[in-house]
């Protein structure tokens, strides 16, 4: 096969840790899991922490004064302390757990959206965001009259930086934009849109749930006012997220969740709300996920981010090589060096789900639809695309596989002649 940089980083090692990954599906195919951007899998560690929390230290946090209380309390308040850490934020209190990205965002909306937005202020968003980066702004513009405008995207995928000069106006009160492409692994300028938004007033909100799982993160150095990001997609279990905040930011924000822990004295006639973190953290919050989360950090730190980085770049940049040989293949999105782990493209002829369908029998496992990004698909004129996402414990060995099954595929369809695709559209 063709050559690539010398990789730095062994996944056979790495892979022996994750158990799922050992799995045959389809009789005896081994399993290659090219899911990643959708969720990750876990590594034993990770695993062993949430059945250590379990077995030997759970109790409801923040509110026992017994002996279980505090320990999970504390472990729970560590976990913060790792995310903060990780992410390079200044306070452990800018750290708020959520159940996810889009818990987080539309915190985000909900809070800070509908006490500053009215008619005639703006929120700019990009033409690549997922849905959840979508939606919840959408939503705030019913409630209170605002407008949602759109960063276009090139026809290879790349935001078009030069339309901020008209788009960034004094109206406009936020930018909320995706650090990483979730269809086209896009990696955005955030520092350089960061500072364009802050220029003219606005504030700036990252979408970080494809950027801090594969590469070094750094709030304080974005100058982003608000990161949302995903903990199942990092090694972590679902049911956890983080909403990064500003210090004077979330203190001015009003709470969104009413219930237990957000308080700090409840009356008949009203409440006052608690301090940060627990006044964005009402009820009972994610207290294993946050613990397993934290025990995924561990693992991520301990390999490095730079050479998960460096490791997926190159097998990105392998697989851009290997798929462009596959007859009728177009790859979707900007070239390997403008863009994260994640390679979308479509067959011609052979609609993405079928595609989908017939890899998955060679045991590949890859994505198919429009990923929660219809206007991005819309925008490419496409109704729907193909997505292998990689991670650290992906070999070219797996791309390799998805090259074949891919060509497997296409024989499979010229031998079925003009038979109709199962999916159409
Ligand atoms: N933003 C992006 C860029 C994503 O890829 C995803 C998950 N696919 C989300 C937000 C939402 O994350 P979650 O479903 O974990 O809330």
């Amino acid at each position: 096969m063709a050559s690539t940089p010398a990789l730095p980083l062994d996944p056979t090692a790495l892979r022996a840790d994750f158990p799922i990954l050992a799995t045959r599906v389809h009789g005896d195919r081994p399993l290659v899991y090219f899911d990643n951007a959708a969720t990750t899998q876990r590594p034993r560690q990770v695993i062993q922490a949430l059945v250590d929390a379990y077995e030997q230290h759970y109790a409801n946090v923040h509110r026992g004064i017994h002996w279980l209380s505090e320990q999970s309390t504390d472990l729970y308040e560590e976990a913060r302390e790792s995310v903060r850490r990780f992410i390079g934020a200044r306070q452990r209190h800018e750290v708020i757990f959520t159940t996810g990205a889009t818990a987080s965002i539309n915190l985000v909306a909900r809070t800070w959206g509908d006490q500053h937005l009215r008619r005639g202020d703006e929120i700019l968003l990009s033409e690549m965001e997922h849905h959840s980066n979508i939606v919840p702004w959408q939503q705030l513009a019913e409630r209170t009259g605002c407008t949602v405008r759109f960063l276009p995207v090139t026809d290879d995928g790349q935001l078009v930086l030069a339309a901020l000069d008209q788009l960034l106006t004094e109206r406009t009160r936020l930018v909320a934009v995706t650090a990483v492409s979730n269809v086209l692994g896009t990696v955005n300028p955030i520092r350089e849109i960061v500072a364009r938004a802050h220029a003219v007033g606005a504030l700036a909100l990252v979408d970080a749930a494809q950027s801090v799982p594969h590469a070094a993160t750094h709030v304080v150095d974005d100058d982003a006012d608000f990161v949302a990001f995903s903990g199942h997609k990092m090694l972590g279990p679902s049911g956890v997220g983080v909403l990064y905040g500003r210090e004077q930011l979330l203190d001015a924000m009003p709470p969104f969740l009413g219930g237990g822990s957000m308080i700090r004295r409840v009356t008949l006639d009203g409440f006052e709300p608690g301090e940060l973190p627990a006044k964005f953290e009402a009820g009972t919050p994610p207290i294993v996920p946050a613990l397993g989360l934290s025990a995924a950090i561990a693992y991520l730190e301990q390999i490095g981010m730079e050479r998960i980085g460096s490791y997926e770049s190159a097998l990105t940049g392998y697989a851009h090589e290997v798929l462009a040989r596959v007859d009728g293949l177009r790859l979707l999105g900007p070239p390997p060096a403008h863009k994260a782990g994640i390679v979308s493209f479509v067959i011609q002829g052979i609609h993405a789900h079928d595609v989908a369908q017939l890899v998955d029998q060679d045991g590949v496992a890859i994505r198919a639809g429009h990923h929660c990004a219809m206007p991005l698909h819309k925008r490419l004129g496409i109704a729907a695309s193909n997505r292998a996402s990689f991670y650290f414990y992906n070999t070219r060995d797996e791309v390799d596989r998805l090259c074949a099954a891919l060509q497997r595929a296409q024989r499979v369809f010229r031998r079925r002649g003009d038979r109709p695709s199962a999916f159409k559209g």
